[in-house]
């Protein structure tokens, strides 16, 4: 049941620097063999999946996740966000300490992993909060949430705004060998805005959150890794003085890193104003679709189209797509957040933020990176497995021998239309429902064990 015989697929493992079509075994849960090997080394009575024409890599990782359990599970809950990611092609995810209670103590953190191995068909990894009740007053025990097994702390959805605290949680995260993740917001400078500071929001009367709110803390916590030594990584990345901040400060070989979400290399701040605003002036349109006719009509102030950090500037998009590009940015991740339908059918000002992604996020970063050719496939893989297994220490994202058999199949010229029939995500707040998209997994296996198969392309498995 923990074994099976992958054969003539594209094995792409960045890790081991591979590329090339051969079959992979994989015995009780363990990568057994790779290359001719494989199928000489196979029990006879393992079971065969064809997989010619389709890449095989490393299963994917992604590391910012909203699983809104516990105190939050109308929205999602482990197995249902647990079953998007498999959908999605993902075997691993980090779950953010969001919840309700806050995942700021060593309880919570034992309770998502029972609750995970209970109810969740991929693996949870979960990351325990910086400050007590994510309030940004005082620092939660760090030391007894790294002996619960918090992969990273972070106060994602909220940013520590006090720099001497933040100083000290560095200082702490350090000691006990814990990357920090950040969720970069100047609370001072954002105010309550809801969408991009620019001309978007004041032709359409909506508060701006400038790009300075996003720098400003990216340069703080640049400045703090510097002093204290310790490794920073910056979430969610939106605007260009980020990246530029970010690459100049690796330059000086500095403990940092940073992740960018497919919303914000593929759609831009006029998508706030319709999709008629939204053709009409990104003048470089969407890399990866085809004609405007093709994609669905929305309209101005649809609440699909709101997430925190916003939706920037044709020119910040950009700046993303260089980052990912020249390597300043080495994770993609989705920042999956479900909201009820409820939450989000309310005025733009009052929905939430945050949009689902582990369903789409494959897809759109093939679109918009490897099929633009601005990376291979093996580096777009890399910032799925490697980069975030590294960042975390997670003993993931290869396909070495005796590795854990975590693999996704996908074909990335597969053309599919997102259909919210489909979701295995207990919400819908996605804008990209009805879009066609190019590029999708077709086989998620977790431990040895097929998870997830997209039957149309494999329906003879
Ligand atoms: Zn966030």
């Amino acid at each position: 049941m923990n074994s099976l015989l992958l054969t003539g697929g594209r094995v792409i493992d960045p890790a081991n620097r591979l590329d090339s079509s051969t079959d992979v075994l994989l015995l009780d849960g363990k990568v057994a063999a790779i290359g001719a090997e494989a199928a000489t080394q196979a029990p006879p009575e393992v079971e065969r999946m064809d997989v010619g024409g389709l890449v095989v890599c490393p299963g994917l990782i992604d590391l910012h996740v909203h699983l809104r359990e516990p105190g939050q599970t109308q929205k999602e809950t482990i197995a249902t966000g647990t079953a998007a990611a498999a959908r999605g092609g993902f075997t691993s995810i980090v779950c953010m300490p969001n919840t309700t209670p806050t995942i700021d103590n060593a309880g919570t953190v034992a309770l998502i992993h029972e609750r995970a191995a209970q109810h969740g068909i991929v693996n949870v990894f979960v990351a325990g909060a910086i400050s007590r009740n994510i309030a940004g007053e005082e620092l939660a025990s760090i030391g007894s949430l790294k002996r619960a097994g918090v992969v990273a702390i972070t106060d994602d959805g909220h940013c520590v705004q006090n720099n001497e605290l933040m100083r000290r949680a560095l200082e702490y995260a350090k000691m006990f060998d814990l990357p920090v993740m950040d969720h970069c917001q100047d609370y001072s400078l954002v105010t309550s805005g809801v969408m991009h500071e620019g001309y978007w929001s004041t032709a359409l009367g909506l508060q701006g959150w400038p790009a300075a709110g996003e720098e400003m803390i990216v340069a703080r916590n640049l400045l703090l890794a510097e002093l204290t030594g310790a490794q920073v990584h910056c979430q969610h990345l939106s605007a260009a003085g980020s990246v530029a901040l970010l690459r100049e400060a690796k330059k000086r070989g500095l403990p940092v890193s940073g992740e960018a979400c497919p919303h914000h290399f593929t759609l831009t701040d006029s998508a706030v104003a319709g999709s008629d605003k939204f053709w009409n002036t990104d003048g470089k349109g969407i890399f990866g679709f085809g004609e405007r006719a093709e994609l669905p009509a929305w309209p101005a102030y649809d609440t699909s189209f709101k997430m925190n950090p916003p939706l920037r500037s044709v020119h910040d998009r950009e700046a993303i797509l260089e980052g990912l590009t020249d390597g300043t940015i080495e994770v993609l991740c989705s920042d999956h957040a479900p909201h009820c339908v409820f939450e989000k059918e309310v005025e733009f000002d009052y929905a939430p933020f945050g949009i689902t992604g582990l369903e789409t996020e494959l897809a759109l970063s093939l679109m918009q990176l490897h099929h633009t050719g601005r990376l291979g496939l093996s580096e777009l893989i890399a910032k799925f497995t490697l980069a975030p297994a590294r960042l975390l220490r997670l003993a993931k994202g290869t396909l070495s021998i005796g590795a854990d058999a975590d693999l996704t199949v996908f074909d990335p010229d597969q053309e599919w239309v997102f259909d919210k029939g489909l979701t295995a995500s207990k919400s819908f707040n996605n804008p990209f429902y009805g879009w066609p998209l190019k590029g999708r997994a077709v086989a998620t296996i977790v431990g040895g064990k097929k998870i997830w198969i997209e039957q149309s392309e494999l329906a003879a498995v």
